[in-house]
């Protein structure tokens, strides 16, 4: 058995935690009391990996709900699946965190962080071979951006050997009307580049735009981004759920998503795009669901991986279908593109079929992408972040909750390498010596 224990926190983190577990549980055939109604195979041979079996043979979920005001939890629990919860693992504060990434790290959820890490504690010695951690959460607010990095670097300390993943919803101001987004989310990134082993990045900006423009939706609201966050995280959790080869624990994923420990920051996307509660007149086929999961339209971060180069690919194929078509179709697509895949990692695309499609569909595919064009999510949101810090416009709600200006700095500063990172392996090509001549030549011209 190799358990995943899940943390939801903030208002975001709760709103699309709860969904994925609502999503998780029908595909299991789990109620939402916890009973097994299902029929199908293989829907509890891995069960273990995202439920407890308590001993009246209930499945409950192995999650743990935080938040600075009772808010947001108080509607999970009232919910359709609120029950489903251990009512011991909701914890929740009075103060609220305003918004404010030091409110969240440093002082009122400082306050209540040991109390979640009491009921870790409790959830991983139940375990009887923990692969890690993953935790929902958004970058712009204060609890789930600020707290949630806290509790990231608290389990890194206690579990150094266990793999952090984390589901970060990016902000943008399509969404959301809070202008120090840009601060909080910098601050969260500063951390996430340390602390976690790898993060989907779900974009509010992708995932309005794909409302707006695919989906027609003239005012997406949250609960039509997060209809698609829980496609999206159905999907890629999907290899983790059911029995197959690829990418089976969390640590496999890491392994062959990132190739250096610093750029790992997926792009997931998905096919086909539908809106809530929408039917599906027709299925798609293997050769459309290959080529539309790699159309910049259908991903959840707003970047043109066009403009970047896919260092690792992972793809997962769900439904009925034949194997060797999906082989087939997904070399094609590489050796028609191939520019757009680094020549340094041979065969980096990997791709899996699971026979059981999600809710709903005949057939999809999910797709996370290492690609260097995620720099562009990154260039946005520091590119905000200096043009207020530049002024230090903001500041004292900061300093004001004990934090130095000095952190701002080293954010902003451990973001734009990041960024550089990316672009000097964007530009890298597979001939080391090729690339060291040209340094020489550039050194031996002539100065004048
Ligand atoms: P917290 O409770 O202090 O962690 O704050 P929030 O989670 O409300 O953080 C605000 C950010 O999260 C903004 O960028 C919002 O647009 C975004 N956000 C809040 N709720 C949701 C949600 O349910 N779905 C999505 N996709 N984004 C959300």
């Amino acid at each position: 058995m190799r358990e995943i224990v899940h943390v939801q926190i903030g208002q975001c983190g709760n709103q699309i935690g709860a969904k994925f577990w609502e999503v998780i549980s029908e595909e299991h055939g789990i109620d939402l009391k916890g009973n097994y109604i299902g029929d199908l195979d293989h829907q509890l041979e891995r069960i273990n990996v995202y439920f407890n079996e308590a001993h009246d043979k209930k499945y409950v979920p192995r999650a743990i709900l935080v938040d600075l005001e009772p808010g947001t939890m108080d509607s999970v629990r009232g919910s359709r699946i609120g029950q489903i919860f251990r009512p011991d693992n909701f914890i929740y504060g009075n103060s609220g965190a305003g918004n404010n990434w030091a409110k969240g790290h440093y002082t009122e959820g400082a306050e209540l962080v040991e109390n979640v890490l009491d009921i870790m504690r409790n959830e991983c010695e139940s375990c009887d071979c923990l692969q890690g951690f993953q935790l929902t959460h958004s970058l712009g607010g204060g609890t789930g951006s600020g707290m949630g990095t806290l509790i990231m670097s608290k389990i890194r300390e206690e579990y150094p050997d266990r793999i952090m993943n984390s589901f970060s919803v990016v902000p943008s101001p399509k969404v959301s009307d809070t202008v120090v987004e840009p601060y909080n989310a910098t601050l969260s990134i500063h951390q996430l580049i340390e602390n976690t082993d790898s993060t989907f990045c779900i974009d509010n900006e992708a995932l309005y735009d794909i409302c707006f423009r695919t989906l027609k939706l003239a005012t997406p609201t949250y609960g039509d981004l997060n209809h698609l966050v829980s496609m999206t995280m159905s999907g890629v959790t999907t290899s983790l759920r059911f029995p197959g080869q690829l990418n089976a624990d969390l640590r496999k994923l890491a392994v062959n998503m990132v190739p250096f420990p610093r750029l790992h920051f997926f792009i997931p996307g998905f096919a086909p795009l539908t809106s809530r509660g929408s039917q599906q007149y027709r299925s798609l086929t293997v050769p459309e669901l290959s080529q539309q999961m790699f159309d910049p339209r259908n991903m959840m971060a707003a970047c043109d991986p066009r403009h970047g180069k896919y260092m690792t690919v992972a793809a997962i194929f769900r439904g009925r279908m034949s194997t060797k078509e999906v082989d087939e179709q997904m070399l094609a697509v590489q050796t028609k593109n191939s520019s757009q895949f680094v020549e340094w990692i041979p065969n980096n695309v990997k791709v899996a079929v699971c026979d059981i499609p999600p809710r709903g569909l005949k057939m999809s595919s999910t797709f996370m992408g290492n690609n260097t064009a995620i720099q562009e999510l990154f260039k946005r949101i520091t590119e905000q972040f200096s043009a207020m810090f530049r002024r230090k416009a903001f500041l004292h709600w900061y300093t004001g909750e004990g934090m130095d200006e000095m952190e701002f700095t080293e954010a902003e500063c451990n973001t734009n390498d990041l960024v550089s990172e990316y672009q000097q392996y964007q530009d890298a090509t597979a001939d080391l010596q090729e690339e060291e001549d040209e340094v020489e030549e550039s050194e031996t011209e002539p100065t004048k």
